[in-house]
């Protein structure tokens, strides 16, 4: 591995600004956080690119804090970071559930949210959860800022709306009413990639996000509205099945990502059906 990485560029830029104006003058840099999914790609051979930019070191895009009433998480945050955070875990609990069934505690040590939006999986497992929460990804370059909803973020299968001189700085999440609920379906409890991952807010107008499921992370816009007008959930699961595009792959087939889907749905359902419980 030693003689791979010499032969690789690696600029470690000590402000968020140099980063920004290294990757305009300077790219194509890819920008490396963890290096969880990067290093996989290395082994792979799917990397083809030789000159990256370490992230490690700005500050800028450290820290989980709210500003007002809004809950912002830097890009750098690991799983370990969110499993930790009052914050997360009083505001957003579900981004904690997730995270804790991201890998293993090595992984969640390394892995950054930051790095799990921008990877595009769509098995990514807390794309359904900041779905969810109406999150919306704050994208910096050296010209400014902009903010896309993460809905917005993904245009296909593992492509997004962020330009090459773009870095994710953090995500934005507003505050959410309604019980939070969150379940992922893999081959074992750690260690696995999901077969379906689903995230859910129980509110007059439920939310539901699938993972897994369709090219990119889907809001169930057609189920939420029956739920929310008291249709009944056997007809809600109809609607969630022409709502998704489950394909068959190495870890799941379609038919079983939709049975599990509708059982998904139905378990957020009854779960969520009576006073919350108190801790
Ligand atoms: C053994 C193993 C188990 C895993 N298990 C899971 C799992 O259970 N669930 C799950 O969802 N994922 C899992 N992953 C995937 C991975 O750990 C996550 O996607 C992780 O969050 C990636 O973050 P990172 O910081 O390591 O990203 P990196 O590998 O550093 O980067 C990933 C991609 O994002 C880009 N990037 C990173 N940060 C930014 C930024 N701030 N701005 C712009 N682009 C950026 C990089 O250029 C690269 O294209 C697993 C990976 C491994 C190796």
């Amino acid at each position: 591995m030693a003689t791979l990485l010499s032969r690789l560029a690696l600029l470690e830029p000590r402000s968020l600004d140099q980063a920004l104006r290294l990757l305009r003058d300077e790219g194509p840099l890819v920008p490396v956080a963890g290096c969880t999914d990067l290093f996989v790609g290395f082994h792979f051979g799917t990397v083809s690119n030789r000159r990256f930019l370490d992230l490690q070191g700005l500050r800028a895009l450290r820290g989980i804090r709210l500003r007002g009433e809004t809950l912002v998480i830097g890009a750098l945050a690991t799983y370990t970071d969110l499993i930790r955070s009052p914050l997360v875990r009083r505001r957003l609990p579900i981004l904690a559930e997730a995270a804790r069934t991201v890998g293993s505690p090595q992984i969640q040590n390394r892995g950054t949210l930051g790095g799990n939006i921008a990877n595009a999986s769509p098995a990514g497992d807390t794309l359904p959860v900041l779905a969810v929460a109406e999150a919306a990804v704050v994208l910096r370059n050296a010209e400014g800022e902009r903010r896309v909803s993460l809905g917005a973020f993904y245009t296909g299968y593992r492509e997004t709306l962020m330009r090459s001189d773009e870095l994710i700085v953090a995500v934005e999440v507003p505050p959410i009413e309604g019980r939070q609920w969150f379940r992922k379906v893999g081959t074992r409890a750690a260690q696995a990639i999901s077969k379906v991952v689903m995230a859910a807010v129980r509110a007059p107008r439920p939310r539901i996000a699938l993972g897994s499921v369709a090219p990119t992370v889907v809001r169930l816009p057609r189920t939420e509205a029956l739920l929310a007008g008291g249709a009944p959930l056997a007809e809600a699961q109809a609607a969630l099945a022409l709502e998704i595009q489950p394909i068959d792959d190495l870890r799941s087939t379609a038919a079983y990502r939709r049975r599990v889907s509708a059982n998904l749905l139905g378990q957020f359902w009854a779960e969520t059906s009576g006073p919350p419980l108190t801790p």
